[in-house]
This record gives C-alpha cells, sequence and structure tokens, in this order.
C-alpha cells in the first residue's frame, strides 16, 4: 500500500474520472465533488444544451470538467464515449461513476416489451458495458475505482418498481462480481444505494402527497435526502484513503433500509 501524507491520501489531484449523467440530480452533484476534490471529470447527457450550460458553469468555478453528447442507452454511442475519454486521458482512467439511469413507476402487469428494454439498456446494460470497455483505461491508471449508483429499490421491494428494481438489484450483483473478477488489476468496485433523493427524476413521485407521507414515515430521519449527501460518498470510495474497500453496496437513506417500521 503507498503511504502518503493525509492530504493526499484524502485527496482526487491527478485522478480522472467518467461520471455518466452528469448535468442533473445526483450527478450532478457527483461532477462537482470530484471535480472540486481535484479530479479532471468527463461527463456525459442526452440533451446538449443543458450539457453547455453546465460546462460553462462548471469552467467559472475553476472545475475541469469535459462532456459528450451521449445516451447511454445505445452500444455505439457508449463505445463514441468511451473513445473520447480514452482520447481524452490519454488511456488512463481512473474512476468510472455508473450514474445515468431511469425509472418508471407502474404496476408489473401493466409493463411493455419497449419498457422493460428500455429500462434495461439505460440502467444494466450501459453500466456493464461502460465497465467492460472502462476496465483497460482503469487498469492502466494503476489504481481504478468503479462506483455503481443503484438504489434502495434494488435492497427492498418498492410498490410498482419492478423493473427498476430488477435492473438495480443486478447492479447490487455486479458490483460483487466485479469486485472479485477486477481486485488483481488493482481495481476496486463499490456501489451506492440511495434512498429517496430530491432530483427531477423523483419530483413526480414526491408530488403525490401520499406517497411522499408513507415515504417520509419509513424514513428514521424524517425527510428525503440532498443530492450533496449522496455525492460525498462516491468521492470518498475513490480516494486511496479507501484503498480497502471492495464490493460493499452503501445505502445513503436516512436509515430507510434498516427501519422496522
Ligand atoms: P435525474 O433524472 O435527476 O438525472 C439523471 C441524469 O442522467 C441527467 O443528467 C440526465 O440527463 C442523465 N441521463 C438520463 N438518461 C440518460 C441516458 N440514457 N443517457 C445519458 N444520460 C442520461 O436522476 P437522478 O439524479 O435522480 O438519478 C441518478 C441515478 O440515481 C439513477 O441511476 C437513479 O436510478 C439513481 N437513484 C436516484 C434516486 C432518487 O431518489 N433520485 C434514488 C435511488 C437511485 P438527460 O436527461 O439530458 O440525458
Amino acid at each position: 500500500m503507498e503511504k502518503n501524507s493525509r492530504a493526499q491520501r484524502w485527496s482526487l489531484a491527478g485522478m480522472t474520472a467518467l461520471v455518466t449523467g452528469g448535468t442533473k440530480g445526483i450527478g450532478h452533484a457527483i461532477v462537482e465533488e470530484l471535480a472540486g476534490l481535484g479530479a479532471s471529470v468527463h461527463t456525459c447527457s442526452r440533451n446538449e444544451a443543458e450539457l453547455k450550460k453546465c460546462l460553462q458553469e462548471w469552467a467559472d468555478m475553476n472545475l475541469v470538467v469535459t462532456g459528450s453528447v451521449c445516451d447511454v442507452s445505445s452500444r455505439a454511442e457508449r463505445e463514441r464515449l468511451m473513445e473520447r475519454v480514452s482520447s481524452i486521458f490519454q488511456g488512463k482512467l481512473t474512476i468510472l461513476i455508473n450514474n445515468a439511469g431511469t425509472g418508471i413507476v407502474k404496476p408489473a402487469l401493466d409493463c411493455t416489451a419497449e419498457e422493460y428494454s428500455y429500462l434495461m439498456a439505460t440502467n444494466l446494460e450501459s453500466s456493464f458495458h461502460l465497465s467492460q470497455m472502462a476496465h483497460p483505461l482503469l487498469k492502466a491508471s494503476g489504481r481504478g475505482s468503479i462506483v455503481f449508483i443503484s438504489s434502495l429499490a434494488g435492497v427492498v421491494a418498492i410498490k410498482n418498481m419492478s423493473i427498476y428494481s430488477a435492473t438495480k438489484g443486478a447492479i447490487n450483483q455486479l458490483t460483487k462480481n466485479f469486485a472479485c473478477e477486477w481486485a488483481e488489476d488493482n481495481i476496486r468496485t463499490n456501489c451506492i444505494a440511495p434512498g429517496p433523493i430530491t432530483t427531477p427524476l423523483m419530483k413526480p413521485s414526491f408530488e403525490d402527497e401520499e406517497f411522499k407521507a408513507k415515504e417520509l414515515s419509513r424514513i428514521p430521519l424524517g425527510r428525503v435526502g440532498e443530492t450533496e449527501e449522496v455525492a460525498p460518498l462516491a468521492a470518498f470510495l475513490c480516494m486511496p484513503v479507501a484503498s480497502y474497500i471492495n464490493g460493499q453496496i452503501i445505502c445513503v437513506d436516512g436509515g430507510r433500509c434498516i427501519f422496522d417500521s
């Protein structure tokens, strides 16, 4: 193990990162956290105008962030994204944050084949394939770190979220498999499973007063979380100080998953 100073062990200085889905919500907070701690970050999203706006704001904050328009549900677009990342970071990537994802809230019996394929491609296949393609770059860095963003819904059964939950449960399992398979390449793999966090994705659910009241009653801290309360864990997991943490799924949920309400 490297013996660095405390400041070096709690820093991301000199590291390179790809954060998918960085223009909104949890991904946006992670981009700012990683870049603020010294990493050079590349991010992506589907909306070019929003991406450009974010890149300008980050440049104004003196954060080193670049971006690509990419729909992670498309294999060809994922390949183009990884080529760009490899070129920008000269073949070495320290951090991959598989964050981009979406959800559909519907009873299982009403879900269509198209919805199933769309969620699998966006949440699960993209995370698997991007990790596969990032592997040689992470290995080349000598200290690679993958962080998946799964969900509380991949840990407990949340009503009307069967396909979403299946993608997140599978991501939890990938965390363990990659953590074992790629440890010999000095790549650690961990996963954050957030509970309800205030983001554009969750806005419609939180506008449903009945859902919100029920959720709040199940959270010991009695409130939903903020994106800034998730991002620091992603940064921590990638720091040298976390060098012995591998294969873990950590819920950031105000205690929701351990509460016998
Ligand atoms: P948001 O919808 O608020 O933000 C998602 C981000 O990802 C946006 O930047 C969006 O940009 C981008 N994105 C979405 N789909 C794609 C795609 N196909 N290709 C590229 N970029 C994409 O979501 P959250 O921040 O809430 O969620 C982030 C992650 O956290 C997801 O994986 C989600 O499942 C997980 N999560 C969220 C929880 C919450 O309560 N918010 C709870 C548990 C897990 P654009 O639309 O322009 O492409």
